[in-house]
């Protein structure tokens, strides 16, 4: 059986003393089980003690960025080598909330992905539409762009995809499990263009407002992976709810 992922993405949220409290809550109840893995992706700053905090559990910490540069005079950026120093075991890249207000562009996002791959660090290469590219029918367009932009001429190994409809997240809009399941299926078929045999092994998950009481829709699809959970994963108690349904 292959292993669900539950990842959780803080976005901009979370001081010293919120991640001590939050982890106070969810390390003890965090389940032990073989066919799920927990990942929280935190900011920068909490990088270094929550990886130290839960290195003996089975909760993974990740970015939610990082430099497409190694190093050098990028004020204000953070390289995949300094991410990984930190403690990050994954990263978020090519988020919607960063191609659109921060207008990360497709080559930007591919070299990001292969400064993490270069670090070992697992990328999770998040695509998805607009509403508008929805109405006008381009939605299965616009992924094919993405994935290839993002994945043409790399190795299968330790990539995750994240599927994650723009209209979807931080709406309370969630796709339904069925287009969830439709869509996944679609990547998968451009995954095994882009990677031949094996492709089925890159997880696909599903991110957009996805809470315990839609979880377990998503999750029974045969498509779906795992999911990315956004505001939910705020409160540890929410967030274990999700885990639980898993
Ligand atoms: C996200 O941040 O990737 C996300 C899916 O957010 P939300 O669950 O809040 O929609």
């Amino acid at each position: 059986m292959k292993q669900k992922l539950i990842i959780g993405n803080w976005k901009m949220h979370g001081t010293f003393a919120q991640a001590r409290l939050y982890l106070d809550v969810l390390l003890p109840k965090l389940p032990n089980k073989e066919n799920v893995q927990v990942m929280l992706s935190v900011p920068f700053t909490l990088l270094s003690t929550m990886s130290e905090k839960t290195k003996n559990s089975f909760l993974k910490i990740g970015a939610q960025n990082l430099s497409e540069e190694l190093e050098g005079a990028f004020t204000g950026e953070v390289s995949s080598r300094m991410i990984q120093e930190a403690g990050a075991s994954f990263v978020l890249i090519g988020h919607s909330e960063r191609r659109r207000l921060f207008h990360e562009t497709g080559p930007q996002i591919r070299r990001k992905i292969e400064q993490a791959l270069s670090a070992g660090i697992q990328p999770i290469v998040c695509v998805g539409e607009t509403a508008q590219e929805r109405q006008e029918g381009r939605e299965k367009d616009v992924l094919r762009k993405q994935l290839q932009e993002a994945l043409d001429g790399l190795s299968l190994e330790n990539i995750i995809v994240a599927y994650e409809p723009v209209w979807a997240i931080g709406t309370g809009q969630n796709a339904s499990p069925e287009i969830a399941e439709e869509i996944h299926c679609f990547c998968r078929g451009i995954l095994k263009e882009i990677f031949g045999a094996g492709s089925d092994q890159v997880p696909i998950v599903y991110g957009g407002s996805v809470k315990d009481s839609n979880v377990a829709g998503f999750l029974s699809q045969s498509n779906v992976d795992g999911v990315l959970v956004g505001g939910a994963s705020l409160d540890p108690e929410s967030f274990l709810r999700i885990i639980q349904s898993s």
